[in-house]
């Protein structure tokens, strides 16, 4: 029932073209390796350069940056077809430029956007976004990293933390204070801090789940930068990363309600082929409910992002609307994820606790969705915020 194989309101011909060749690449090139990768701790780099070449990256962005300026629904076909794999460290990783590169290419210098987005979208730079401090990373209006002017430079102190492809990326986007004297949201600027920058250091940080992805804990000692590398304009860093958290909430959304699919799909034709009682396990009444409920949470979570972002591209909603709404298909999906995965894992039953099964992954990779982009009670207290509750 998931599959749309005609043209509709959101996909048009061109989606589905686009749309089989990332399933053909994914089938090939990632579905088969990620137990390799996920021994190795990381994607390989070639990984980036082959996606790169399809477009993977550039679904995002316009043609003058690489990107192939298409509209939301082909970045939501790409979340979707890499999520198919079953592996959120690999869309993690690969997907860190969807976090770290959209203010350097909605705000930044057209010298900048040569420098650095061009190569990251055509997969042979890798970028990544850091904004979460050992502090704590729900009150963002709190970051403590300081950028104090020193001529034609930016000195950079501080520590940022859970950073995805912290170890591997080419150019990170940081989040920092240039006003140290304005306390909260104002004084918040976005800087680009290459990787091989003196005084950053990088140590890797072992994790439960999304063990393809590299996860990093990095150190800013007295990091110069030049003052061309703050994107946009300086002190506006606050609205910005809003914006960006808000697209990074509709792709966790993809992800996650891709994520359930792909434990609803495990289930449905381990329980079709399992047999107990004389028959397949698919013909108990608690089975099929089961079945039932998961492919209805899993509906309901696609339909409401789908219609968001096709309101969101038809500027039918205000921004309070959309940010509330957005929030509440974040606590959706990862819900319906979670949902799904463990009743997959119970309809698995002990193969469901097995390593090599999609479902005993995702089971241990759900909970980082709920935290990661904002937490489930951050989400909440947004969209009551945002809709005047
Ligand atoms: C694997 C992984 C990858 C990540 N990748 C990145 C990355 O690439 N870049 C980046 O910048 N960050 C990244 N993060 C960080 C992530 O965004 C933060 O973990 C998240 O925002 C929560 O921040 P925190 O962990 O500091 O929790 P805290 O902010 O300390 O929150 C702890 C608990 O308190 C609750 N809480 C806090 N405030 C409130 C409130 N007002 N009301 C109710 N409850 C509240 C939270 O919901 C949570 O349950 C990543 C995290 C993980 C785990």
């Amino acid at each position: 029932m998931f599959d749309r194989p005609q043209p509709d309101l959101y996909f048009s011909q061109d989606h589905l073209a686009f749309r089989a060749v990332l399933r053909s690449f994914v089938d090939r090139e990632i579905t088969p390796n990620i137990a390799a990768w996920e021994d190795a701790g990381r994607l390989p780099r070639s990984l980036y350069k082959k996606a790169g070449d399809l477009g993977v990256m550039g679904a995002l962005y316009p043609e003058e940056v690489g990107g192939i300026g298409g509209d939301m629904f082909f970045h939501v076909v790409v979340s979707e077809e890499i999520s198919r794999c079953g592996a959120g460290g690999v869309a993690a990783s690969l997907g860190s430029h969807s976090i770290g590169t959209p203010p350097l290419v909605k705000l930044g210098s057209d010298a900048l956007k040569q420098q650095y987005a061009v190569p990251v979208i055509a997969g042979d730079m890798i970028s990544a976004l850091a904004v979460t401090e050992p502090g704590g990373g729900s009150d963002v209006a709190a970051l403590r990293t300081r950028a104090v002017r020193d001529g034609d430079h930016y000195v950079i102190s501080g520590e940022k933390t859970f950073i995805t492809s912290g170890m591997q990326a080419d150019v990170f986007t940081v989040a920092v204070r240039t006003d140290p004297d304005q306390k909260g949201a104002g004084g918040i600027s976005f800087i680009l801090v290459p990787g091989d920058t003196p005084g950053l250091s990088r140590t890797p940080l072992a994790k439960m789940g999304w063990l393809a992805s590299d996860t990093a804990h990095l150190v800013f000692d007295q990091c110069r930068v030049p003052v061309d590398n703050v994107i946009g304009a300086e002190g506006e860093g606050f609205k910005a990363a809003m914006m960006n958290f808000n697209n990074e909430r509709l792709t966790i959304a993809i992800q996650a309600y891709s994520m359930a699919e792909v434990c609803y799909r495990e289930a449905l034709e381990w329980a079709q082929q399992r047999h107990a009682f004389g028959g397949p396990i698919s013909q108990q009444q608690v089975i099929r409910h089961k079945l039932v409920d998961m492919a209805a949470r899993i509906d309901a979570a696609r339909s409401l992002t789908y219609d968001i972002i096709w309101r969101y591209q038809n500027k039918m909603d205000p921004l309070n609307v959309h940010v509330a709404r957005t929030s509440m298909a974040k606590v959706t999906a990862t819900n319906a994820m979670k949902f799904c995965a463990d009743e997959a894992v119970q309809i698995l039953g002990g193969m469901g606790f097995m390593r090599g099964t999609a479902s005993e992954r995702i089971y241990r990779e759900v909970k980082v969705l709920t935290i990661g982009g904002g937490t489930d009670e951050v989400m909440k207290n947004l969209a009551a915020s945002q809709l005047g509750i």
